[in-house]
């Protein structure tokens, strides 16, 4: 058996999306489970769709992820270049292609755009498609080389059949057989001497010996013509892996719209890198048991390309915020405090402990930006109402809430100690000497200090934080607040 050898060919046309990183995810993962290489090639031959700064993203995006490739254009490995427009340059493409053309199966066609546009189209997956008529074909030997001499513009075209099938093998769809007369005869090498990019992508596949293509099954429908090729060059052709569409949560293709279609729109939204490539692992794959949490190297260890399915994926976005939450429970706390620090600073200006209100976060948030929610009454309280202050199953009203508060202003102002262990004490004491229930205490303190019904952390937890000024300043207002209240609806 050759050593399995993948490969991220992606074309440096814009963002990274989630379809291209599964894909350059799952190629990285059969290489590393195998103990092969995975590499990276650059596909910029349409210099029409290249995007400035493409290339950047996409070393960015693959090391941040921990993909890290074995070979590639800043890691040679003997298979280079590993741009294609720099491999054009030994003139490997139009060598390949002129042996098709000894062997009959390509042509040079020197059909101008006129003539082109006036033949017929079909329109195949929605796209309307040029089908060549083969005009050129039937041009002689000499004839062609005459033209070739006078220097008219020339395509090279894959010579395809118009009678027979074609069958190629995919690992998930199996062996799909296609009438050659739907196929068309595709570009090779294009009138500016490019190799167009399926021409390239097989004859870099077999000259850079990969062993497994892993890619999105818009490519499907070219896959009989690639084997066409592999045919004709007598090569073996690689393990095909078309991957099923990812779709939203409505089935419609992944899109830009959508707002999380990109790897680095997901890092902007707050999300964590190890969770985003978690969770796009699961995306048309799945492990025997039903785990969900994995790193990239149990990731490699487990993954099976055989289990990934055809069903189309659907990027579940509460799906990989949930994820994303159990990564920073689990992270280490330095590490959480150092990430949340910007979201905390964002939302206190005020000279609190921060290290504090990180811990009391920590487990409640799934991604940074929540933060704020969770958090904004620590600078200052919002405009609540005194109904807050009934709690059914901790039988208080607001009533009893004043009253509670109006006991306990003088203790807490002749304390000195306002840490939590000190607060609970203070308090608990209160509940035992009250001979009532701890949330009957509990509760309006916690809703005079945060004005909310939900925080992060306990009443004398917030406390802490606040201080005894600020605590007392907001006992105080709460007070004052209830008391306004029971004269109104005197
Ligand atoms: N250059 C192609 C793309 O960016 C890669 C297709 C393939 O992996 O074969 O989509």
């Amino acid at each position: 058996m050759s050593k399995v050898r993948t490969r991220y060919a992606p074309s440096p046309t814009g963002k990274m999306h989630v379809g291209n990183l599964r894909s350059a995810l799952y190629e990285f993962l059969i290489a590393k489970h195998a103990g092969g290489d995975f590499m990276l090639r650059i596909e910029d031959t349409d210099q029409e769709r290249f995007v400035e700064g493409a290339t950047d993203i996409i070393y960015r995006t693959l090391d941040s992820a921990g993909l890290k490739h074995d070979e590639g254009p800043d890691k040679d490995g003997g298979f280079g270049p590993y741009i294609q427009s720099e491999r054009m340059k030994s003139g490997i493409y139009m060598e390949y292609a002129k042996k098709l053309v000894e062997r009959g199966e390509a042509y040079y066609c020197f059909c101008d755009k006129e003539r082109l546009d006036s033949l017929k189209t079909e329109i195949v997956e929605g796209k309307e498609i040029m089908m060549y008529d083969k005009h050129c074909l039937s041009l002689s030997k000499e004839e062609v080389e005459a033209k070739l001499a006078s220097g008219i513009p020339f395509v090279i075209r894959q010579n395809i059949p118009n009678e027979g099938t074609t069958t190629f093998h995919d690992e998930l769809y199996g062996d799909i057989s296609v009438e050659n007369a739907e196929l068309d005869d595709m570009v090779l090498i294009k009138s500016d001497g490019y190799p167009t990019y399926n021409f390239a992508n097989v004859v870099d596949d077999h000259t850079m010996n990969i062993t497994h293509v892993v890619r999105g099954n818009e490519y499907l429908s070219s896959a009989p013509k690639y084997q066409r090729l592999y045919d004709a060059f007598g090569w073996d052709s690689p393990v095909y892996i078309h991957l099923p569409l990812i779709t939203d949560e409505n089935h419609k293709k992944l899109s830009k719209r959508s707002g999380h279609a990109s790897f680095e729109d997901l890092i902007a939204q707050g999300f964590l890198t190890d969770a985003v490539v978690n969770y796009i692992a699961l995306l048309g794959w799945s492990p025997e048991d039903n785990r969900e949490i994995f790193t990239l190297n149990e990731l490699i260890w487990e993954f099976d390309y055989h289990r990934i399915s055809k069903s189309p994926a659907v990027f579940d976005i509460v799906k990989l915020k949930w994820m994303n939450g159990e990564y920073l429970k689990a992270m280490d706390f330095d590490k959480f405090y150092e990430m949340a620090l910007p979201y905390l600073r964002k939302s206190i200006t005020k000279d609190y402990d921060l290290k504090k209100i990180a811990a009391m976060v920590k487990t409640r948030i799934e991604i940074f930006p929540d933060i704020a929610d969770h958090i904004d009454f620590f600078e200052c309280v919002p405009d609540y109402d005194s109904s807050m202050y009934a709690h059914k199953k901790m039988k208080t009203t607001p009533e009893t809430s004043l009253e509670v508060l109006r006991e306990l202003l003088p203790i807490l102002e002749e304390q000195d100690d306002y840490s939590n262990d000190a607060l609970y004490e203070t308090l608990s004491k209160y509940v035992a000497d009250k001979g009532c229930k701890n949330g009957y205490v509990m509760w309006p303190v916690r809703t005079a200090v945060s004005g909310k019904q939900m925080t992060p952390g306990g009443a004398t937890e917030i406390m802490e934080v606040l201080g005894k000024e600020e605590s007392l300043a907001r006992l105080r207002a709460a007070v004052a607040k209830l008391d306004a209240g029971q004269e109104s609806s005197l």
